[in-house]
Formats: C-alpha cells, structure tokens, sequence
C-alpha cells in the first residue's frame, strides 16, 4: 500500500488551532540527563511559527503552526517573551540557573519560511547566557546555515533531528521524504561542521507490529550512536491527526501505552551501553494511556527514573503485561 499524498494526509486532519505568531506555545524547565550521566539544567521554549512542509504521517506538531511564513521579528520577540519567565520557572523548580536552550519551533529551524534568515542573529543574542542550544531540523535541511548560526552562538549548538525508525520499510511509508542514507550524511556533516547531533525516535512507530516495536527502538538507538549522536529522545506517537486512525483501522498502527514506553525506554537504555543518553521528553508523559490504571503511577515513576539514573528498569504488574 503506497503512502498517501501530503493533501491526502492533510485532508484528514481536525481544524488547525489557530496561534499568535506572536507568542510562543510555552515554556518548562528540567534536569536533562548529559551523556556522561551529568545532569543539565535545561530550558525548552516552544516556539509558533510556519508548518514543516513534509506532511508525515504520525505528525502532530501542525496543530502549533500558523499558515503561511513566519513574520521576520516574531521569534525572537517570542524568546524574549519566554526568557523574561525563566527566572520564575527556575526558581519553582528549586533551580539556580540553565546551561541548556532548546529551542523547538514545531517545524524545521533551517527552513527559511519557518525562521526569517534576519531573525538568526538576534535569536544568537537572546541565546548568549546559554552554553548549549538545541533546535530541531529535518535532515534534508541541514545546510550552509547550520554553520552559520553555530557560528553566531556563544555556546555550543545541537541540532534535533528525527530519525523515527531505523526499520527501512517503516521509514519509506512514514511520508518523512528521507533514506537511512540521506539521516547519515546530515550527521555527517553537522560532524563536520562541529555540531552536536540529538536524534529523536518514535515509539508506536506506524508499520512495525506492536511485539517488533522494543526491538526496533533498540535498533534506532544503536543507528543513532554510530553516526555520533549525544542523545535519544523517545517520542511516544500521539494519534489524533486523522491519517493515524486511518491506519489503526487498518491494522497498521497503534498508539503506545506506558507499559511499551516503559519498556522502550529500558531497551533503549541498554542498547545505547552508555556512550548517549537516552530518555523519554518528560513534557507529554500524561498523554500517554496507561493500559491499565493499577500500574499507571508506577510506570510514569519509573519513566521518571530511568531518565534520571540512566538505569534500565521494570514495573512488575500484576494486572497487565508483566
Ligand atoms: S519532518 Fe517533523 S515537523 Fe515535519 S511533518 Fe515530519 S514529524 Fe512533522
Ligand atoms: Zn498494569
């Protein structure tokens, strides 16, 4: 069954919420887990802005995108926005300061109508008290203004950028545009360059029975530490979008619950053997169905942990899978 068309994709979709281009999403403050097992005191500003051109099948980052480009002055108006309520954030969270910025703007950062090539360096400027920043980019974007803005930074950049399934086939249908080979050579040269890569991986994954999801995840992991990530993060695949339920009826999807994250998670862990850090966005944990409700505590408990320790671990249930 070919992929369907990016309209086709679209056409299924609820009404897009509509946003201030203005205003960012959001804000949060966390403790990431550093490969080395540090942990980071870390930002994530969640940023409006216009819609990844890609259309693929499992997204759901549309909804916090406005149509048409990006206003030139907009984001960095949004930064200055989030940062102004950082100090609150950190001081609830019992934090004295943040060493990292991620800065996630539901699309593709390289991507001229989604980040105004004007607005690079006054987001650089904003960015200054950070020693590592984040951004999120498709591989097949990752270009000469990578360099370019790694340069304008004081501190370190990373570039996010989604691999979502080492599973060939999977990856063909996903409606991602993009080949094993073509993640590689984005590594490569954000290597080149002197950026650090993160790599996102799905789980839930479309087109990979639900018994080959751990396994695949592992897989992805050891495929992101060949090319040199840093980290994993996990993404839980969230249905919703129409082209997913689409596919549950047709048996070709089903949305995760916390026992697989869990159990993703605890995999991932080990295949990553310590040389990058892997752990699940602790942001959406909440809308992740539990499969059943005597564990729910338990496993969000554990996610939480594993994230912390770097230690694989299981909940035992007595009520669901083990
Ligand atoms: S590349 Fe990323 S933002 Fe774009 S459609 Fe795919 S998942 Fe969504
Ligand atoms: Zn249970």
């Amino acid at each position: 069954m070919p992929t369907p068309p990016p309209a086709a994709v679209r056409a299924l979709r609820p009404p897009k919420p509509t946003h201030d281009p203005w205003l960012p999403q959001g804000v949060t403050v966390e403790l990431e887990r550093g490969p080395g097992g540090e942990s980071i005191p870390s930002a994530t500003v969640f940023l409006t802005g216009a819609e990844c051109p890609f259309t693929c099948v499992f997204c759901d980052l549309w909804r916090y995108t406005i149509d048409g480009p990006t206003p030139a002055g907009a984001l960095p108006a949004q930064l200055r926005a989030a940062l102004e309520r950082l100090p609150g954030l950190l001081r609830e969270a019992g934090l004295d300061r943040c060493d990292q910025l991620k800065l996630y703007n539901a699309s593709n950062f390289f991507d001229r109508r989604a980040v105004p090539e004007a607005d690079l360096e006054p987001i650089a400027r904003l960015a200054a008290g950070f020693r590592r920043v984040v951004v999120e980019c498709h591989p097949r974007l990752v270009d000469d203004r990578v360099r370019r803005f790694a340069e304008l930074l004081r501190g370190r950049l990373e570039v996010a950028m989604g691999l979502e399934t080492a599973h060939p086939e999977a990856l063909s249908r996903l409606g991602k545009q993009m080949t094993l080979e073509q993640f590689d050579r984005a590594a490569e040269r954000l290597r080149a360059d002197g950026v650090d890569l993160r790599v996102f991986v799905l789980v839930g994954v479309p087109f990979v029975p639900a018994d080959e999801q751990a396994k695949w995840v592992a897989e992805s992991v050891r495929h992101a530490a060949r090319v040199g990530a840093r980290s994993v993060a996990l993404i839980p695949v969230r249905g919703g979008n129409g082209e997913l339920e689409r596919l549950a009826g047709l048996g070709l999807f089903e949305p995760p619950d916390l026992a697989l994250l869990e159990e993703c998670l605890a995999g991932g862990l080990r295949a990553a053997e310590a040389s990058l850090a892997v752990q699940v966005d602790p942001w959406d944990l909440d809308q992740v169905a539990a499969g059943c409700d005597a564990c729910r505590d338990a496993r969000v408990a554990a996610i939480r942990e594993m994230n912390r320790t770097g230690k694989p671990r299981l909940t035992v249930c007595g009520d669901c899978r083990g």
